[in-house]
């Protein structure tokens, strides 16, 4: 991916080297993480629909970026600071793709997500976040969170590496504040609520709007690529091969040996893998909305 000269996101937050509270350690075993690890991207959409608290939390902690708790100045090491910037860069890419796409494709006016990076935990509108969940979307303060150590997570366990397959996670979060913008996440929402959390109704509704943000990280790609030439030979492949890593069959089988369809929530991968394709190749949106809200479950 080709980011020269792109300019960076100022909607960024970095409470990095600043502790969240509580201490956060994995457990688990290496399967263990793995699960834990795209519980958001992967897993839920949104913070609130899993912890099942919504609402201001906490708080209280002040902001300075760059400084820990003590106030002493947090040194970031040269690929450390490369990755924030690179995200940096992809979240500002998404500032004028989706302006564009909201304004040629009459979807009202696009406002901006922020985005958070923090290690280990922080507290959001949806309550507590933690890097174990992976990266995930809360629409009760519109925050993007984000713990960079993920990537090298996705690489490492995953064998998902590569700056484009990075590029299409913070695409993917920021398709979930799309569909907070047009409603969509709300209306989804409210029927897993209906169902009850983790019912087998429920996770069939998860499974909507993963593919539906898996598809509007496609047209993000779409148009950023027509926009800013930012793809390079091979970034497709890579961003579908991420997906198929990240299906739901796939990780399960990984880690127990067998897949529960009615547990999934995000998708199989030939599902995410076809879902961000058809972003990439049709870039509409009401479509993609639409087939996504409306289609039988079994035909998506
Ligand atoms: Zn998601």
């Amino acid at each position: 991916m080709d980011l020269d000269g792109r300019r960076e996101s100022t909607n960024v937050e970095d409470r990095r080297g600043m502790s969240g509270g509580t201490k956060f350690g994995l457990g688990g075993g290496i399967m263990g993480i793995i699960i834990a690890l795209v519980a958001m991207f992967m897993g839920g959409g949104d913070l609130g629909s899993i912890l099942g608290q919504m609402g201001q939390m906490g708080g209280g902690i002040t902001m300075q970026e760059s400084t820990d708790n003590n106030g002493q100045p947090v040194e970031f090491t040269q690929e450390e600071q490369e990755l924030a910037s690179f995200s940096k860069k992809v979240l500002g890419g998404t500032e004028d793709i989706w302006s564009q796409i909201f304004e040629q494709q009459g979807l009202g006016e696009y406002k901006n997500p922020k985005m958070v990076l923090y290690t280990g935990s922080t507290s959001t509108a949806c309550g507590q976040g933690q890097a174990a969940m992976g990266p995930f979307y809360c629409s009760g303060d519109q925050c993007l969170y984000i713990d960079l150590s993920f990537f090298s997570s996705m690489e490492q366990q995953l064998g998902a590496g590569g700056d484009f397959s990075y590029a299409y996670v913070i695409a993917h979060e920021v398709g979930h504040h799309v569909e907070y913008l047009t409603g969509v996440l709300q209306q989804i929402h409210s029927k897993m609520a209906r169902y009850g959390q983790g019912s087998a109704q429920a996770n069939k509704e998860s499974v909507r709007i993963e593919l539906l943000a898996d598809y509007l990280a496609g047209c993000w790609a779409h148009y950023d690529n027509q926009r800013f030439k930012s793809m390079s030979d091979g970034d497709l492949e890579e961003a579908i091969k991420c997906a198929q890593k990240i299906g739901d069959d796939y990780l399960q089988k990984r880690a127990q040996g067998y897949a529960m369809p009615e547990s999934f929530t995000h998708g199989t991968s030939d599902q995410r893998m076809r879902w961000f394709k058809a972003g990439y190749q049709v870039g509409d949106v009401k479509a993609g909305i639409n087939t996504a809200m409306q289609q039988d479950y079994s035909q998506l």
